[in-house]
């Protein structure tokens, strides 16, 4: 008869650790490795550590303030790309050899060089404008403060120079800001988000900026569409080269006084590439660009076919007894940019 088999004995389960175990005998116990983590899922993780963080609240002062300030400091130093592929065309179309073709030159090389360095294009830095459309219940305080602390800031940093004189006293405090200065303008937008825009205007270019009340018998121009061409042809003719031609023009026809200058400034936000959606305004576009470079001012004044880089044009309302035309010029430095601020924090800038 076979013997029967032993059972073989069940190994004997290691107990668990006990809490009174001394801590080296605890450290016995192998544990499983811990899966290594994707190196992908590594790199998201790390990036979100090092990610500034979005503020709590990206549309109060004190965010508002960085972003503005950071919006200064692009337009200060970097030209909008279809203001340089202007300036290039331009310089294409002058002859080789000429001053008109040297002074293109000149110009796109400040361009890159002050994009390159971070530094300001032009010495005059400019007269910020800001033009704001906020979300419904934001604070217009917190943006017109914001606005003021970014020159301030952007001032002390040395994007922009310290451009404010109080008028009365002649003093410049050496800030940026004063009375009036910088101009903000804050509208309620149809987005969720906060977007500004901002042009930084030189005094050369402002001082040649023109209003005119027609008719204007010296002119022959009239109450009409033929009379306004001539009074901003006379202006772009006027201004030859002191406000740093070849400019941008920028025309209202009607309003006050007040909105009337206001709107032709707010058309130098427009890319000058774009298309007037108004047929009749774009045809006066159009003609106006094109007799402005005829009158052969030139870059800075020294002859050349190109007097303008684009003409951006408007019109308002007006009263039975008044028909205003009023012309702002902006200057090859033509520095603008924009920023979307968006609820959740991110910003988009463009230019
Ligand atoms: S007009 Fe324009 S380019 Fe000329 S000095 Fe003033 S900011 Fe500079």
């Amino acid at each position: 008869m076979a013997k029967p088999k032993r059972p073989t004995p069940k190994p004997a389960r290691k107990a668990p650790p006990s809490k009174k175990q001394k801590p080296a005998a605890r450290q016995a116990v192998k544990q499983p490795p811990r899966p290594k983590k994707a190196p992908k899922a590594a790199a998201k993780q790390a990036a979100k550590k090092t990610a500034p963080k979005r503020p709590a609240d990206p549309f109060g002062e004190k965010a508002l303030t960085q972003v503005f300030t950071e919006l200064l400091r692009r337009a200060a130093t970097s030209i909008p790309p279809d203001v340089l592929v202007a300036l290039e065309k331009a310089r294409e179309r002058e002859e080789p050899g000429s001053v008109a073709r040297d002074t293109f030159d000149v110009l796109i090389e400040n361009t890159r060089l002050a994009k390159q360095d971070s530094r300001p294009i032009c010495q005059d830095t400019g007269m910020p404008f800001f033009e704001v459309a906020i979300p419904r219940g934001i604070s217009i305080g917190a943006i017109e403060r914001a606005a003021v602390e970014a020159t301030r800031q952007a001032t002390k940093t040395g994007f922009l120079r310290p451009n404010s004189v109080d008028t009365l006293t002649n003093k410049n405090p050496g800030d940026g800001a004063g009375r009036g200065m910088p101009i903000v303008h804050v509208h309620e937008g149809k987005g969720k988000g906060l977007s500004v825009q901002l042009i930084l205007k030189g005094g050369g270019s402002e001082n040649v900026g023109t209003q005119s009340a027609l008719p204007n018998v010296d002119l022959g121009a009239d109450r009409d569409i033929d009379g306004v061409k001539k009074v901003v042809l006379e202006a772009i003719f006027n201004a030859q080269g002191k406000g740093c031609a070849p400019g941008v023009i920028g025309f209202c026809f009607g309003g006050d006084r007040a909105n009337g200058y206001n709107e032709a400034k707010k058309q130098l936000f427009r890319k000058l590439d774009d298309t007037n959606p108004d047929p009749t305004i774009a045809a006066m576009e159009a003609e106006l660009l094109e007799k402005g470079n005829l009158l052969g001012i030139g870059p800075m004044g020294y002859g050349g076919k190109t007097t303008l880089l684009g003409v951006k044009g408007s019109y308002l309302a007006r009263l039975p007894a008044c028909y205003f035309v009023s012309v702002t010029y902006m200057c090859w430095a033509t520095r603008r940019a924009a920023v979307e601020v968006l609820p959740s924090g991110k910003t988009v800038y463009s230019q």
